[in-house]
């Protein structure tokens, strides 16, 4: 590591998988991918630009090299996020498809990538430290198909030790969470944050749907409530932190939703709850009932955005919709950083 040394977390630990609820279930084969460590990303959401608005916009061009990384497949969290479509993109990892367990208990199991920080360190350092070519500059977003910050033990330590490598290298991160964890002192996750902040390459995107704790219910039957996220993120942003606020799936919220945003973090990426594709599937009595319920439910996230930029003082938040925000927030991040 350069510059200061920060204390090192627990030695490298390769965790049994969490498999629970297991009964009824025949479990001969693990899911395939628990050797893959950073993913390019060159088609699809991240490869791809919609034409969806932005502010400010931007091209394809300015887009950086994306890599995504997961420590582990599975998610603890997956019956409290009633939209979650990742358990469908991995069907095609899982034997058995849709009737494997690994699909239908969702959010119920846990597999760690064996040693997953070395190997990381590894791909993106050489054997005199350096970061590889390939890596310099590139853009790497922790985690799409899990939270990288589940508040597990075992979890948070590999993540701490993961944030080190981090350090290490001349990428940056782009931490994507709903955890508390994120402010976690031992292991020293929020310090490790800040450091990285500090070196000016990390962005917390932290997931935030409302503002209103019953239209979260709607479609999260668990985690934090909205002024608790709002505060974390408040927190961040007033430790140097570059924030966005991933607002997916957008659901209706108060007409002071704008303003908490401007104030507690830097960028917003708005999608509504949608028809996923490549291989993904929101679950469709969800999709339905939320657009029967809610009326215009299409329209909130160009609302949203419209209210983010009559807020007075937003001149420096950026927005985007669908896949522009969460690219956005990268070009946001760095346009953050070059400014502090
Ligand atoms: S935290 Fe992410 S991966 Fe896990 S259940 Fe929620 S949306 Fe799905």
């Amino acid at each position: 590591m350069t510059g200061r040394q920060l204390p090192a977390p627990s030695m490298e630990i390769q965790p049994k998988p969490i498999l629970k609820r297991t009964s009824g279930y025949t479990i001969d084969s693990f899911p395939k991918g628990l050797d893959t460590i950073l993913t390019p990303q060159t088609s699809g959401f991240w490869g791809k630009l919609t034409d969806c608005p932005a502010n400010p916009d931007f091209t394809t061009t300015d887009i950086p090299q994306i890599w995504t990384a997961d420590p582990w497949i599975g998610c603890l969290w997956g019956l409290s996020c009633r939209f979650c479509y990742v358990p469908s993109v991995g069907t095609r990892l899982y034997e058995g498809g849709h009737s494997s367990y690994w699909y239908q208990e969702w959010g119920n199991w846990l597999i760690y990538k064996p040693d997953f920080t070395s190997r990381l360190r590894k791909q993106l350092l050489d054997g005199a430290g350096q970061t590889r070519p390939q890596f310099k500059g590139a853009a790497i977003y922790y985690s799409p198909k899990t939270d990288p910050l589940l508040p597990v033990k075992d979890a948070l330590a590999i993540s701490a030790r993961n944030l080190d490598v981090f350090l290490d290298a001349e990428c940056f991160l782009m931490i994507q969470t709903r955890s508390k964890a994120v402010e976690q002192k031992d292991p020293p996750i929020l310090e490790r944050i800040i450091e990285l902040a500090k070196r000016k390459k990390v962005g917390v995107s932290f997931s935030i749907s409302t503002d209103i704790l019953a239209e979260q219910r709607r479609i999260e039957t668990g985690g934090l409530a909205p002024a608790e996220r709002l505060r974390i993120m408040a927190r961040l942003k007033a430790a140097g932190v570059f924030v966005s606020a991933a607002v997916a799936p957008l659901m209706p919220y108060s007409p002071d939703f704008a303003r908490k945003l401007v104030d507690s973090c830097h960028h917003a990426a708005i999608q509504v709850l949608h028809l996923t594709g490549a291989g993904a599937a929101t679950p469709k009595p969800v999709l339905e009932q939320t657009q029967s319920e809610i009326p215009h439910y299409r329209e909130l996230a160009g609302k949203l955005a419209d209210e983010i930029d009559a807020v007075p003082g937003a001149e420096q938040f950026s927005w985007g919709i669908n896949n522009k925000g969460f690219l956005g927030a990268f070009l946001a991040a760095h346009r953050f950083y070059e400014k502090s």
